[in-house]
């Protein structure tokens, strides 16, 4: 063999293994937990809007970052909308937009078309039931005092494992609640529940008395992406994942606020069977429940609804409540959302035929901690 082919070949099998090792390294990358992190542990948090692809798969990356030097991606499956974090060196990116992206059940799921049944309203914007059998259990865990309901999350555990639970998590309540949070994240490595991690902002900003049109995201000098982007960090700084679903406080937004989550990419998740004030789940229900300690009453109907039976099964995940088709939301047009219902002051359901619970009957209207 000459002397140069032999280099050049010798150079092709180095090129080779090189690329076997890169390959090696890709794939979801799984961040190591550390205790008492903070989101400080990621560096140069950016949105963005890229088109990224690997060995014939497609995602878009909606963040980018740096842990220990390495950039990373925030990245979601256009159609089942899993999100994952990769290596940036893995993909081949490219900027995209959402007119582009406009036909993948994505960006459908972000901008949903217009539903002449729900006009623009200052309450419980965005996706307000899935489709198909089944409910979609989501649990609010605003900033409290009180420590984590661990029998509902067991409630919910013993219908099967791997039973899924959307939590929509404030940052503030994973830096008050480390061993919660550490213990709720031991139940989704054991496998025993599903845990899709939805962000509630990281302070839930509410000032008592004041209106809802100047409460909650609204309140002057709230910065909405600071808000998002804390929140993921820390997230991520403990190893989760956060899901492309975004619950506003209070569920009070208006369209400005409105518009600037879809510009972030991220989906709106309203309910429309809140179990603390109605009205009941039926198949496909998003339904909301708060296991920060606040909202007992809620909790006790929701154990109430499992053993008689009325809840309607199975639980689902959350990533398959938007729609698949163009028509998003038409199912849920056929009955009164929730927007009605939670303008009025929290009361005791008024479905329960079963006497209700003292702590429903005190119910405050929505306060801080919703
Ligand atoms: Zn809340």
């Amino acid at each position: 063999m000459k002397p140069a082919l032999s280099v050049l070949l010798f150079c092709a099998c180095l090129a080779a293994a090189a690329t076997a090792r890169a390959e090696e390294n890709c794939g979801p990358v799984a961040i190591a937990p550390v205790a008492g992190a903070t989101g400080a542990r990621v560096h140069d948090y950016e949105p963005v809007f890229e088109s990224c692809a690997r060995n014939g798969e497609t995602r878009f990356a909606t963040r980018s970052f740096r842990i220990d030097g390495e950039k990373l991606l925030l990245t979601v499956d256009p159609q089942t909308l899993a999100t994952s974090l990769e290596r940036a060196a893995c993909w081949r990116c490219a900027e995209t937009n959402d007119a582009d992206e406009a036909d993948t059940r994505f960006l459908q799921a972000v901008r949903p078309p217009a539903d002449p049944n729900r006009p623009p309203a200052l309450v419980n914007a965005g996706l307000i039931h899935g489709e198909g059998a089944g409910v979609f259990i989501t649990g609010d865990l605003c900033p409290s005092h009180k420590p984590l309901d661990r029998a509902f999350i067991e409630e919910v555990a013993a219908q099967g494992p791997g039973a899924p639970l959307t939590l929509a998590v404030s940052g503030a309540w994973i830096a008050r609640h480390a061993e919660d949070f550490a213990w709720l994240q031991e139940k989704a490595h054991s496998g025993a529940i599903d845990i899709t991690w939805a962000n509630h902002s990281y302070s839930h900003p509410y000032v008592g008395g004041v209106k809802d049109a100047q409460n909650y995201l609204l309140r002057p000098g709230v910065d909405l992406d600071r808000e998002i982007f804390e929140t993921e960090k820390l997230l991520i700084a403990h190893g989760e994942v956060p899901s492309v679903f975004f619950r506003f406080p209070g569920l009070v937004s208006d369209a400005a606020l409105l518009e600037k989550l879809k510009e972030r990419h991220l989906v709106a998740l309203g309910a429309d069977s809140w179990l603390a004030l109605g009205p009941p789940p039926r198949a496909g229900s998003i339904v909301l429940v708060h296991p920060n300690g606040n909202e007992p009453g809620g909790l006790q109907i929701f154990a109430r609804l499992l053993k008689s039976g009325r809840m309607p099964g199975p639980f689902r995940r959350i990533n398959e409540a938007p729609a698949h088709r163009t028509m998003q939301q038409s199912s849920a047009a056929a009955s009164p959302g929730l927007s009605e219902q939670v303008s009025r002051p929290g009361v005791c359901s008024p479905w329960e035929s079963d006497s209700c619970p003292a702590e429903a009957k005190a119910l405050p209207e929505r306060s801080a901690r919703f």
